[in-house]
């Protein structure tokens, strides 16, 4: 069978431990070749991540530091726009005909799935596996719940039965810490360090990120 990519999307603004260790334990629980980080594109005309593309790119470069399991992919940054999904997806398939591809998304956001932009074709273009956090229950009703009655598989190795379209719930140890946190602790003198790698808070120093409450 064809090796699988994961994609894991975000704003990554800033990147930190939390995202890392979950796209790592990923990497090696489903055997995916690598992991594709790939960071949300700036909107024009709204209000988006406080970091440019570039440099949440840059931080993101300077976090993976080597480690060949994970991969800086800026498809997304380098539109001018937000893309949908369904676009990164398919330009991935482009891209990379000879793999498979496992999109990585939270249970909150599975549990919404519905509503993204022609979710349906996501499905044609790659597996979903689930990040179970601890409290949060799979959706009972609705599209999403008949989705899982048809497509829920139990087990990593059935993975490889399909190209694309099945679901797959995995628990993964999740670090308690957001990019949200990190900026808020820069913003207010006490710094983010152990949260977020060295290198990555020695750039956001160096172009004053985070530093006005943003
Ligand atoms: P913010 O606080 O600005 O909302 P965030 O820390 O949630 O940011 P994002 O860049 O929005 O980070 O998230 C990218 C992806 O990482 C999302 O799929 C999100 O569910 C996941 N994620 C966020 N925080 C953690 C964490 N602590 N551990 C594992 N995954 C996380």
């Amino acid at each position: 069978v064809n090796p699988l990519i994961g994609i894991f999307g975000g704003a990554f603004d800033p990147v930190h431990i939390g995202h890392l260790r979950l796209a790592i334990e990923l990497q090696q629980r489903l055997g995916l070749q690598r992991v594709h980080l790939i960071p949300t594109g700036t909107p024009v005309h709204r209000e988006g991540p406080v970091a440019s593309g570039e440099q949440r790119l840059t931080m993101l470069r300077l976090a993976i530091d080597g480690e060949v399991g994970l991969h800086v992919d800026a498809r997304e940054v380098e539109r001018n726009e937000p893309s949908f999904m369904v676009e990164t997806m398919n330009d991935m398939r482009r891209q990379y005909p000879a793999h498979r591809q496992c999109l990585l998304i939270g249970m909150d956001q599975f549990a919404a799935f519905d509503s993204w932009y022609r979710w349906e074709d996501i499905l044609d273009t790659a597996h979903i596996v689930v990040i179970q956090r601890n409290a949060v229950t799979p959706p009972t009703y609705g599209a999403m719940a008949q989705a899982l009655a048809e497509r829920q598989i139990n087990d990593v190795k059935d993975l490889a039965d399909s190209e694309t379209g099945r679901i797959l719930f995995i628990n993964a140890p999740l670090l308690d810490v957001s990019s949200t946190r990190v900026r808020l602790l820069i913003a207010t003198g006490r710094g983010a360090r152990y949260l977020v790698p060295d290198g990555v808070l020695d750039f956001i120093k160096r172009e004053g990120l985070y530093t006005n409450g943003k």
